[in-house]
């Protein structure tokens, strides 16, 4: 077991890593973050900030000789960076599951290939590839394989012509072409997965996305027990086959009652920061413990919960051209409201800057509140 006052390093700087580093300064480690961004959330909240490419040799020589194990928070962190750094110091989670994670193409042939439901997809590496796709995958939807987030990288396409189109303006990046689903609803499971194996799954998060960006989660989610098991129960069984060590988010869509796994990211997730607030543990501790090879803590789930996002559009409501802080004190008077905000350095539309979360006792009110608060502060449609 890594023990505090141990250093941590986390690769990445954003939003996630910054509440690792909260969560492992609350159990009394020392935490480096490895960011290029001078001013990232997690980099202004280390202990030190190595302000440097993730793949700058004299800034993974300092992580393998400080730290005493490394994390990421960023999928896109190069695999050779994590393959590097295990030579040294153990990882997690590692490379290779990594990569898998961080590509479209080998995430959805890894889990078709070992009978996960996923939705109906062609591999796209050239043109041709989408002249010969199935034609009943259109309407669809054209992803970059790689470093698509929120929404970006995607184009709707109604058939092949703008497939191609699509393909295109994506500077022919390899991609993945979606059947474009009727979906009932979104959910997540958020699991912790040790070195011996133990899950700990936290409850599923019902999700609703606007302009591809996650706007809401209800925990847990308004659907069956039946079905929330079976999430659980694929997502465990993804980390399995993953040989997973560390936190996995998996998103599923469900489509006429039936779960398919949509993607997953090999770290904490969006949708299960609920988990900060309403859970015994939260996703980020179980981050530290995993790393340090402690116990998994206690998933359970002791407050109803629902979590807004805050986007930077917010800042820009009065005067598309000057950023104006909310009126944070309109969620602030809610007893029952916990305020996060990231310390981002600018708002930008379409940018994670903040989250709230409502707890309560009953589901119905705490939905109400949280939608009102929503509202109140400015989040129209
Ligand atoms: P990101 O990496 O941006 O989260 P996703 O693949 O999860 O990318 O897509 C973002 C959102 O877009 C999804 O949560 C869902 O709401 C919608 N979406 C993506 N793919 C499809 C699809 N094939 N059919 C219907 N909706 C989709
Ligand atoms: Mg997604």
């Amino acid at each position: 077991m890594i023990l505090p006052p141990a250093t941590l390093g986390m690769l990445g700087g954003g939003q996630l890593g910054r509440f690792f580093v909260l969560a492992a300064h609350e159990m009394g480690y020392r935490v480096i973050v490895l960011d290029p961004d001078r001013n990232s959330p997690a980099g202004r909240a280390a202990d030190e900030h190595l302000c440097a490419a993730y793949d700058d040799a004299e800034a993974l020589e300092l992580l393998a000789q400080r730290c005493a194990a490394v994390t990421t928070e960023f999928e896109n962190v190069p695999a050779d960076t994590l393959d590097h750094l295990a030579k040294f110091i153990p990882t997690r989670p590692n490379a290779a599951c990594v990569a898998v994670a961080q590509n479209r193409i080998a995430e959805k042939t890894f889990l078709s290939d070992r009978g996960f439901a996923v939705g109906p997809f062609a591999a796209v590496t050239s043109a041709p590839d989408i002249e010969s796709a199935d034609p009943s995958l259109f309407p669809a939807v054209l992803k970059v394989a790689r470093f698509g987030y929120d929404g970006k990288g995607q184009a709707r396409v109604n058939n092949v012509a703008e497939a191609k189109a699509a393909f295109e303006s994506f500077k022919r990046e390899a991609c993945v072409l979606e059947k474009m689903l009727t979906l009932d609803l979104e959910v997540s499971c958020v699991l912790a997965r040790d070195a011996g194996g133990r899950i700990a799954a936290f409850p599923i998060a019902e999700n609703s996305h606007r302009n591809g960006i996650l706007d809401v989660s209800i925990a847990p989610a308004r659907i069956s027990g039946a079905l929330a098991a079976e999430a659980t129960e694929i997502a465990s069984g993804i980390a399995a086959e993953l040989g997973y060590v560390g936190v996995l988010g998996v998103e599923f869509f469900v489509c006429g009652g039936q779960l398919m796994v949509n993607e997953m990211a090999p770290r904490p997730h969006n949708s299960g920061h609920y988990t900060i607030d309403a859970c015994v543990t939260s996703q980020f501790e179980q981050q530290v413990r995993i790393l340090c090879g402690l116990p998994l803590g206690d998933a359970r789930q002791h407050s109803r919960a629902v979590m807004v996002n805050l986007l930077g559009d917010l800042w820009f409501r009065q005067d598309a051209h000057h950023s104006q802080e909310p009126a944070w004190s309109t969620l602030l008077r809610i007893p029952g409201l916990k305020l996060h905000l990231y310390r981002k350095h600018h708002a930008r539309g379409g940018r994670k800057m903040g989250h709230f979360t409502v707890l309560g006792e009953a589901g119905e009110p705490v939905i109400d509140t949280a939608m009102n608060a929503r509202l109140a502060i400015g989040i129209d449609d």
